[in-house]
């Protein structure tokens, strides 16, 4: 069905236009009677919906016109107003043929159904026009009332704009004279070089020019704490050369003291009502002054007083009026910074020249010396550099050509934040003498440490008027310094921190986390059977292997932990800031995954293991030797437990710590010996009552045979990084088995995973998706991917990108126990997402609380507005069922219809369903 949408307002017609098209109609729009007329003679609509008053045609002509087109005649027209309201208008409309008279706004549910109605009618040759009451006037009559109000309301609008035009065009000339006057000031400070007479010149200006009756300029008397007048021009200027001295005349100083004392503009565009100068009402009628402006002049930033302007029209002032005056004191007071300038230029220059000839006496010296010297000059925030001699261009590869002028600063490169520059700043602030090391640069960027000793010069009056600064190029013996450190604190071998740095950085930790009431942890790591390695294949082969765990160490923990090698075979991690011990269980299960990693050392390859102890500050002890100790016979607890595990040092373990510890290596080995399945749950599609998607969901059947729910295990895989296995074993076993069901039974089902918040973030997601597909060779549109609102949320950023990539990929993505987090389905729609799970806490209560009920239906709505399917999950009633079903949900999960089942199970499900089929 095509609707042709007439209206001269974009929002009036986007309203209409939404409402149709999410009813599915074809919608075509038209802004007037005529543009209606011939997109409808090109495109005939099934309905036509028009407005009565617009441009160029209005509806009732178009109406008009309609009725009498042979082509359009029988389509039917709908009047749709919101002017035109009256029981006249609705005859009119009905007597020129319309078939409905609708007022705005409407309610659009009564709206499309009296559309749909007419349309039914039109399409069964049953339209008829409404009936008109026998009274009706006739319709000549009616429809030249209707343009004598049209006639009204245009008068009325075209009086509105004479009277703007007129406000304007005196506006226009007001501004004019203000933009001269600002033009001829700007000449008059580049041409005048004597402040009292630009002052004077400025304040001619604004009168003759700019239209104003006074003008004057009051500077400051910091020492009388009060203006003091320094020029003036126009009417009333006599008051200020009557005997009386100016500044007892409050009616003049007002503005300017507000001005003044407040830093800020002064304004008023009616000085009759101004309260504060009712004292001096007679005197400023006399004068004819109606408004006033008094703009804060400034030197270097810093007040210095004020241009004060009055006019005879109230009313001055508007907004761009107000700028230009603005821009006129702005200028005055940048023309003020000049003159201040070029001033001490002048007297810097004279100094400079006074000390030359003592210069010239020293300049021996200064040559011969080994030390690099620079003489630097005193300007506002800034230190030219005046001179230097040999050994500066030496040290610093510049010649003195290319450092004259400028701030020496550049030595510092982009290196800005050292701690010396404190120290140096404050000193140069004060004039004092000071010693500082500074990295600075050469002039090919190579680094030296730059012992620098920096001195003030002072003239015949004390003033400092240079600094003196000697550069001492110290960087032979920082180097040494750090080789020395580096010995001591670098393992020769690995790189990794040496004992005594281990050392030090545990007690600097334990002495911030007793302040911090943090954790620490100490792992103590040694590999398996090393010294077998060691003995028997030497010790290059040897240090290859342990070069490159060292490596792993290094790769798998966090620039904040500290790495250390200890001795031979025993490495040991310091994690600083914990908040749980969990976390050193899941580094060190990290650790123990990545030393497991293949390793080719002398062509040959290993397959090393370790055993990691752990021991706590503050749990287990309080100072470094007793940590690494315990670590160290924790680390021989796990090697008793049989290798390649992590022991936490006794006293510390809790039983929940335990608990953990033992569910975690149970689920470790769970991997190898197979313990680990998947269940698939169907989900039914609403519209065919067919399965067409199932969830993978994983079961752990221990060795005693008993299961273990995902609920208890999931979190704590997700915790010590086992789910990244984990899932991606999900992952391939549930791609693969649904691939299979393809082929034997010829279902083609869609997959969903589970993606914990951790996997999610891996980096390796996308990589390891792509090569499942690619291994088990199911299409990327067979899976989806369930991720929960939360672990979105985590970095919706980062999240945005992998979700696009996945999506790139053809995968669905579905957001799963929707409903439990905070985000808002508006805020979800950045994200590139396919589906939505409305969690079963909510499918729960929707046939209980009314509210839950409605909060549904509305999700259900508004995902389906965004092109989301949904699916209800946990339906376990006929009445939960009935509710989604009624509310649009598309697909429906629970017990109700099927529990999790096992592969087999599943597989029986599906070829039953295949029956019907194969039978037709
Ligand atoms: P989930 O993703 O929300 O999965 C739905 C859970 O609801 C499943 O619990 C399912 O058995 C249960 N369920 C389905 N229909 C009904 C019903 O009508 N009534 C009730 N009361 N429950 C129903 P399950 O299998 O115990 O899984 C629990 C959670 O463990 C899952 O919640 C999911 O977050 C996580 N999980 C399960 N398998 C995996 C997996 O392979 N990877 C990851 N990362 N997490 C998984
Ligand atoms: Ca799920
Ligand atoms: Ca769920």
């Amino acid at each position: 069905m095509r609707v042709l949408v007439v209206d001269d307002r974009l929002d009036n017609r986007y309203l209409l236009v939404s409402l149709f098209k999410g009813h599915g109609f074809q919608v075509d729009e038209a802004r007037h009677g005529d543009e209606a007329l011939a997109k409808a003679r090109n495109l005939p609509p099934d309905l036509v919906v028009s407005d009565l008053l617009m441009p160029v045609m209005d509806g009732y002509s178009l109406l008009r016109q309609w009725r009498a087109d042979d082509q359009l005649k029988a389509i039917p027209f709908v009047v749709y107003t919101a002017t035109y309201t009256q029981e006249k208008d609705r005859k009119l409309a009905l007597e020129l043929g319309a078939d409905a008279f609708v007022v705005k706004p409407t309610d659009p549910d009564d709206f499309m159904a009296q559309m749909r109605h007419i349309l039914g009618q039109a399409q069964a040759g049953t339209l008829k026009p409404p009936a008109l009451s026998p009274d009706t006037e006739p319709s000549y009559k009616l429809y030249s009332e209707v343009l004598v109000r049209k006639l009204e309301s245009t008068s009325i609008e075209l009086q509105a704009r004479i009277e703007e035009l007129t406000q304007s065009q005196e506006h226009i000339q007001r501004l004019n004279r203000l933009y001269a006057s600002l033009s001829e000031t700007n000449q008059a400070i580049v041409h005048i070089t004597d402040p009292d007479e630009l002052f004077h010149r400025v304040c001619r200006i604004a009168v003759e020019c700019g239209g104003f009756s006074l003008a004057w300029i009051g500077l400051l008397d910091k020492a009388r704490g009060d203006i003091r007048l320094k020029a003036s021009f126009g009417e009333g200027a006599s008051w200020f050369a009557g005997e009386q001295p100016f500044y007892t005349n409050d009616a003049l100083r007002l503005p300017v003291q507000f001005a003044v004392s407040d830093e800020q503009i002064f304004l008023c565009n009616d000085l009759a009502n101004c309260s504060p100068l009712d004292a001096y009402r007679e005197l400023l009628d006399k004068a004819n002054f109606r408004s006033a402006a008094s703009l804060p002049l400034r030197l270097k930033g810093e007040l210095i007083g004020a241009i004060t302007l009055f006019a005879a029209q109230k009313g001055f002032f508007d907004d761009a009026l107000e700028a230009l005056v603005k821009e006129i004191a702005g200028d005055l007071s940048y023309a003020l910074d000049n003159f201040a300038k070029e001033q001490e230029r002048r007297e810097s220059e004279e100094r400079l020249k006074a000390s030359e000839a003592a210069n010239r006496l020293n300049a021996r010296a200064l040559e011969a010396s080994a030390n690099g010297v620079m003489i630097c000059d005193i300007e506002t925030n800034k230190y030219p550099i005046r001179h230097v001699n040999p050994a500066f261009e030496r040290i610093t590869g510049y010649s003195g050509v290319e450092v004259l002028g400028r701030d020496p600063g550049f030595l510092l490169g982009k290196d800005l934040d050292q701690p010396g520059m404190v120290e140096l700043r404050s000193a140069i602030k004060d004039r004092r003498e000071t010693g500082v090391v500074l990295r600075n640069y050469q002039k090919d960027g190579s680094l030296f440490w730059n012992e620098l000793t920096m001195a003030p010069v002072v003239d015949d009056t004390g003033t400092v008027t240079h600094f003196v600064g000697v550069i001492n190029d110290i960087t032979e013996r920082k180097r040494y310094e750090a080789q020395l450190e580096r010995q001591y604190n670098e393992d020769a071998l690995t790189g990794l921190a040496s004992r005594n740095l281990l050392r030090d950085r545990v007690n600097q930790a334990i002495a911030f986390a007793a302040h911090q009431h943090k954790k620490i942890a100490l792992l103590f790591i040694d590999l398996d059977g090393f010294k077998r390695i060691n003995d028997s294949l030497g010790h290059l082969v040897g240090d290859a292997i342990l070069c490159a765990i060292a490596e792993r160490v290094r790769a798998t923990t966090s620039d904040m932990d500290t790495c250390a090698h200890l001795s031979a075979d025993e490495f040991a991690v310091l994690l600083t800031d914990l908040v749980r011990p969990q976390r050193a269980l899941a580094v060190a299960n990290d650790l123990l995954l990545a030393i497991n990693q293949p390793l080719t050392a002398a062509g040959r390859q290993f397959d090393m293991t370790a055993s990691i102890g752990i021991s706590l500050y503050p749990e287990d002890c309080r100072d470094y030797d007793s940590l690494i100790g315990n670590a160290d016979t924790a680390m021989h607890h796990a090697k008793e437990a049989g290798r390649n595990t992590v022991r936490f040092y006794a006293a510390s373990m809790n039983a929940e710590a335990l608990h953990r510890l033992n569910l975690d290596s149970r689920l470790r080995r769970a991997i190898d010996q197979n313990e680990l399945l998947l269940h698939y749950q169907p989900l039914v599609r609403v519209s065919t009552g067919r399965v067409t998607d199932a969830e993978a969901l994983i079961r752990w059947r221990g060795s005693d045979g008993k299961f273990i729910s995902p609920v208890d295990f999931i979190p704590l895989a997700e915790e010590t990084g086992l789910i990244i296995p984990i899932g991606e074993w999900v992952l391939r076993t549930a791609c693969a088995q649904t691939q299979a069901w393809t082929q034997e039974i010829g279902v083609v089902l869609r997959i969903a995973v589970n993606l914990s918040a951790r996997q999610f973030r891996a980096k390796d997601l996308v990589k390891t998706v792509v090569q499942v597909l690619a291994d088990t060779g199911l299409p990327a549109s067979q899976l989806k991917l369930e991720i929960t609102e939360s672990a979105l949320m985590e970095d919706a950023a980062k999240a945005a990108s992998i979700l696009l990539e996945l999506k790139r990929l053809g995968v669905t993505v579905s957001i799963d126990d929707f409903g439990t987090g905070y985000s808002s389905l508006a805020y979800l729609r950045q994200f590139p997402i396919d589906q939505l799970k409305i969690d079963r806490a909510f499918v729960q209560d929707v046939t209980r609380h009314a509210d839950s009920a409605v909060i549904a239906k509305s999700v259900v709505e508004l995902a389906s507005q965004l092109r989301l399917e949904t699916v209800g999950e946990g339906v376990e009633t006929q009445e939960q069922q009935a509710f989604l079903q009624s509310v649009g949900c598309d697909l429906i999960q629970g017990y109700l219809f099927s529990r999790p089942l096992p592969a087999e199970e599943f597989a029986a499900l599906l070829r039953a369903q295949m029956q019907p089929i194969a039978s037709v």
